[in-house]
């Protein structure tokens, strides 16, 4: 995992996980197979299917921060727009990749972010891993979901360690993953349905947190960290994870998919965090 914010320790999950009570309750209903009524974020009241469907309100979805912000196509890192020329088409064209991705091309293609990693999505993903709020990953899953325009044949999730899934008692990436694929079953047609599957990854190492590591080691540190138990020849794959850092776990992932042989690989993440 690539985590901005060095939240590792048991006690201090048990700090966090006590400051999201109102966040795990929305959750524990959510659980109980029930729509929300509720906005996940703010607790108004969801006012149509669609938001109860997606769990959070129309003026957070559109208040994320970046959620509409113009990001590279391959790292989703914010780039910059430049004013558009006179006389230019109201819709922007896509962007062009960043500079970082084109002087040193990722083992990845594309990368879809809800938003950045900040306030007040960073608050829900933190109640999420240590809240145990763990039924918040159907709003980020069904959310990601909708801002997938490419084809798919394989969601995998990000794995953890087994000591660090022990601890944790369940891997968000996952419930992510599996939220998406639900939600993605929705919008494409029987037979373009993408699967997902949390044993095609591996992770056989107990790395310290990614956290603790200064940046420019994270890639180093993660060589050989993750491994792939299936021949992926030929097909589309993406790996799911709830925050995107320095992108160096989600490149090792990637480069296992690859390895495998991996058509195609996007990372999808609920947050991007921003470069300082
Ligand atoms: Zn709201
Ligand atoms: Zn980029």
């Amino acid at each position: 995992m690539d985590y901005p914010q060095p939240w590792h320790s048991l006690a201090r999950a048990r700090i966090v996980s006590r400051a999201f009570d109102p966040l795990r309750r929305r959750g524990a209903s959510l659980a109980h197979g029930l729509l929300p009524r509720c906005c996940a974020l703010c607790s108004l009241p969801l006012d149509s299917p669609a938001e109860r469907r997606l769990g959070w309100c129309h003026h957070c979805a559109a208040s994320l921060p970046g959620a509409d912000a113009a990001r590279c196509p391959i790292c989703a890192e914010r780039v910059t727009n430049g004013p558009l020329p006179p006389g230019a088409a109201l819709a922007p064209a896509p962007e062009p990749p960043c500079r970082a991705c084109r002087n040193s091309p990722p083992p990845f293609e594309r990368t879809v972010a809800l938003a950045d990693y900040a306030p007040p999505l960073d608050r829900m993903i933190l109640a999420l891993k240590f809240g145990h709020a763990v039924a918040l990953a159907g709003p980020l899953g069904t959310a990601l979901a909708a801002r997938i325009d490419f084809p798919l044949d394989l969601v995998l999730p990000v794995p953890l360690s087994a000591p660090r899934l022990a601890e944790r008692g369940f891997n968000q990436a996952w419930l992510i993953a599996r939220a998406l694929v639900a939600a993605r079953r929705d919008a494409v047609p029987p037979g373009k349905w993408p699967t997902a599957d949390a044993r095609v990854l591996s992770r056989p190492r107990h790395d310290p947190p990614q956290s603790l590591q200064p940046l420019r080691t994270r890639a180093a540190n993660l060589r050989d960290a993750f491994s792939c138990q299936r021949n992926l020849a030929g097909l589309r794959v993406a790996i799911v994870d709830d925050v995107m850092t320095s992108g160096a776990t989600l490149a090792a992932a990637a480069a296992a998919a690859r390895s495998a042989g991996a058509a195609f690989v996007a990372n999808i993440v609920a947050a991007r965090t921003p470069r300082a």
